[in-house]
């Protein structure tokens, strides 16, 4: 596996640097080694990124565009292969890494398209003295700070809209899945994006590489996905040179199921929200509230459901669930489940860590769990469902709202007004009504509160890469 790092994408780790190994969670088998770089090749992939900013800010939408467009093409032909390779130094069932590859895919094609879609206003000031014209020009050299939970859409999703915008990037991907990272800026590369405009650092020392990029005036974007505790100490460092920031942060996602929702529906819901890429995802139903009428019968179907989950390597025939990214993962999941369990939870299927190699945990229900027990307040990211009951309505949205985040939330209803209800109540940036998945390349996926700031996707997408200029044209 070639390894992409501060001379460009692709490029061979030159001999004697210090490189780590990328580890498949589901054996704990060692994948590849890749280059372990340090502050210096951080500061110099944003060389190369200033050095290529002017030339790419100048070249015409519809080649950036054409450019990403080739790229989403290549993205199709080789859709298996880095399904595999997600599947692989991920854990990610192969059937939900292809869904990943087509979901990561759309943010280049969509891209490709808002290119050309950069749109200013002119007119008339309101005291008819002169010309008023807004447009916007790209923000310059940006970085791109990305998680290991979807380690190819969480990357396209950041540097599509970028090179849309016309800026240069340096990506620096999670540590425990730079794979992806590393194909994607050679597949990048080969679909005609030029040197220095995308370089990758991979990195054991995440903090060591990201402050002296931060504390570089000529970097002017960050864009981060990852935890919110994270994300603080970054928008803390981002001040220094009052960058435009990004952030893309945990959630503790509610999933309400009011007393007429379709059960089976909800179900299906709850079977997608909650346990896709096995619980590790900011917009995973952290909490299922469930109308205290229906939570027996909606607790019983789902247990029922999840008990049949095929556990094993994504990347086995038949997997349906495979393992956690790594065994403190495992701990983190146990010590939560016997936290709601000491506090009066009960276990309806699963409750702990899998006795097999790799980093598993059983597919777990919880019912009746406690208002006060740990992970309601707290992300699980593990295939953990916590079945909690509500009286009614209000106190639904009280329950729901009672978190600091605000990525996403559900809710499944058959009354049309209590869904569009919820939208107005519910403090949250997304909401899907009768589905679990929400997510979409042309709809702004964001949050509110400590689910962070700015909005990836749709055609706020690509504002987040771009500076809004004015000027005043006086009537002679
Ligand atoms: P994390 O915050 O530990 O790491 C995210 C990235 O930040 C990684 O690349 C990591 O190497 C880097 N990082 C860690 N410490 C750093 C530091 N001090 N300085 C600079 N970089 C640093 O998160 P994670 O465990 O990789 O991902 C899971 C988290 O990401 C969850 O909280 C999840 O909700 C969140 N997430 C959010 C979204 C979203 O769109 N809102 C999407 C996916 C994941």
């Amino acid at each position: 596996m070639a390894v992409a790092g501060v001379d460009g994408p692709g490029a061979p780790t030159p001999g004697g640097v210090a490189t780590f190994a990328v580890h498949d969670p589901a054996t704990g088998e060692v994948l590849a080694h890749v280059a372990d770089r340090g502050p210096a090749d951080a500061l110099a992939a944003l060389d190369r990124a200033v050095a290529a900013a002017d030339g790419w800010a100048a070249t015409a939408p519809r080649v950036r565009g054409e450019v990403l467009r080739r790229a989403f093409d290549l993205l199709v032909e080789r859709r298996e292969s880095f399904a595999l390779l997600m599947s692989l130094e991920m854990g990610k069932p192969l059937a939900e890494a292809r869904g990943e590859v087509a979901y990561g895919g759309e943010f280049l094609r969509w891209f490709s398209e808002e290119a050309v879609r950069v749109q200013g206003r002119y007119g008339e000031a309101p005291e008819g003295t002169g010309t008023m014209i807004v447009t916007h020009r790209p923000v310059g050299p940006c970085y791109l700070v990305t998680p290991w939970n979807f380690p190819l859409a969480m990357a396209t999703r950041k540097i599509a809209p970028a090179l849309a915008a016309g800026c240069t990037v340096v990506v620096k991907p999670a540590e425990l899945t730079p794979l992806t990272t590393i194909a994607l800026a050679e597949l990048l590369r080969e679909a005609g994006v030029p040197d220095g405009v995308v370089t990758v650092v991979t990195t054991t020392d995440a903090a060591g590489v990201t402050a002296p990029l931060l504390s570089d005036p000529r970097l002017r974007k960050l864009s981060f996905t990852g935890s919110t505790a994270v994300g603080k100490v970054l928008i803390a460092q981002a001040a220094e040179n009052v960058l435009r920031t990004s952030m893309e942060l945990g959630g503790n996602a509610p999933f309400v199921v009011m007393a007429d929702a379709d059960l089976d529906a909800a179900v299906d819901g709850a079977m997608l929200a909650k346990f896709r890429n096995g619980g590790q995802a900011c917009t995973a139903a952290n909490r299922l509230l469930v109308h205290e009428s229906v939570a027996d019968e909606f607790t019983r179907r789902l247990a029922e459901r999840v008990a049949a989950f095929v556990v094993g390597p994504g990347t086995a025939d038949g997997t349906t669930l495979g393992p956690l990214i790594d065994d403190r993962a495992v701990a983190s999941c146990t010590r939560l489940v016997d936290d709601a369990v000491a506090r009066g939870a009960r276990v309806v299927v699963g409750g702990a860590a899998l006795d097999r190699p790799g980093s598993f945990f059983a597919p777990t229900v919880l019912a009746d769990v406690p208002r006060d027990a740990d992970l309601m307040h707290r992300e699980i990211f593990g295939p953990v469902a916590a079945v909690t009951s509500f009286r009614d309505e209000d106190d639904a949205v009280q329950l729901a709202n009672d978190t600091p985040y605000g990525l996403v939330a559900y809710v499944f209803t058959t009354d049309l007004a209590c869904g569009r209800r919820m939208l107005g109540r519910l403090r949250t940036g997304m909401l899907g009504v009768n589905t679990g998945l929400v997510s979409n390349a042309a709809a702004p996926f964001g949050g509110v509160g400590q689910s962070g700031l700015g909005r990836e996707g749709g055609s706020e997408g690509i504002h987040e890469y771009l500076d809004t200029t004015y000027a005043l044209e006086p009537h002679g």
